[in-house]
């Protein structure tokens, strides 16, 4: 008898063993899977634009518009404007890739908000002004100071700050504060756009994915801004998050702890 039980308790630890293999080997295909199709997607979205620039520099090459030089310049600004892309692409790959992965290197800073958002705001002045829009800045009656990477909010409030813009019909404000309370601070943009349909978190906050419709396709961006804004915040204790009605605009919403 002593012998079958010990046999029966043998034979039990290996079926356990062998459902806790057959877990990791799930576990091991469904990140294969992820990871197989996350490079299928990258692909897609780097040949596009790789495609576009090809096409561009073939019929320059072909001599095609040697008589035409406006078609020939529009067609150089075409390869241009991918070739602006592709970097885009590359660089928030490499965001992406160090931020998920953990190597992204901060370099936090005690700063004052107020400081930082006029000068992302200085920084798009040109591209608002080409999609004529006007940022209004209301920074609070009391500075504010956060620990945070210069850099990398800079990222966060560019991102914020473009689609902003990009999302607002022409003659339009965005509008921006900065708002504190109980231990928390908060920078808000706000835009009178398009606005965001319900039910499209995932794909506002997903990777290459935008809220497609073909007017918000011609905007251009990569579709990886916000997900890495939502890494980046993270990493300061924050958060980004949204309100938005459709056709009325938008709010986005970033938020820190408060420096003691
Ligand atoms: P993209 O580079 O495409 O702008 P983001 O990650 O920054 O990528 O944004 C993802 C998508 O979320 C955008 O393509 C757009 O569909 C939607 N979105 C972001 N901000 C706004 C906004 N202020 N108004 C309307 N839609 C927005």
């Amino acid at each position: 008898i002593e012998c079958s039980i010990i046999f029966l308790r043998l034979y039990r630890r290996g079926l356990d063993q062998l459902d806790e293999l057959r877990r990791e080997r799930d576990r091991v295909q469904a990140a294969y899977e992820v990871k197989s199709q996350f490079v299928s997607v990258v692909s897609h979205e780097l040949r596009t634009p790789l495609t576009s620039i090809n096409g561009a520099l073939g019929l320059l090459r072909t001599g095609a518009y040697d008589n035409d030089p406006a078609k020939a310049r529009n067609i150089l600004e075409i390869a241009h404007k991918n070739s602006i892309r592709l970097s885009a692409l590359i660089n928030d790959l490499l965001d992406l890739q160090k931020l998920e992965s953990g190597q992204m290197s901060y370099s936090f800073d005690e700063i004052d908000l107020a400081d930082i958002v006029e000068e992302c705001i200085g920084a798009m002045e040109t591209f608002a002004q080409t999609y004529g829009i006007s940022i209004d800045f209301s920074p609070g009656a009391q500075p504010v100071f956060v620990r945070a990477d210069r850099d990398r909010l800079h990222q966060v409030l560019d991102n914020l700050l473009s689609n902003a813009v990009k999302f607002s019909k022409r003659g339009e404000k965005v509008e921006v504060r900065i708002r504190r309370s109980a231990g928390r601070a908060w920078v808000e943009v706000q835009d009178h756009g398009i606005g965001i349909p319900p039910n499209s978190r995932e794909k506002v906050f997903g990777k290459f994915t935008q809220v497609d419709s073909s007017d918000r396709r011609s905007h251009g961006g990569t579709g990886l801004g916000l997900c890495i804004a939502q890494e980046i915040m993270s990493a300061h204790g924050g958060s980004v998050d949204y309100t938005s009605a459709l056709g009325e605009g938008t709010t986005f919403v970033i938020d820190f702890p408060l420096k003691d």
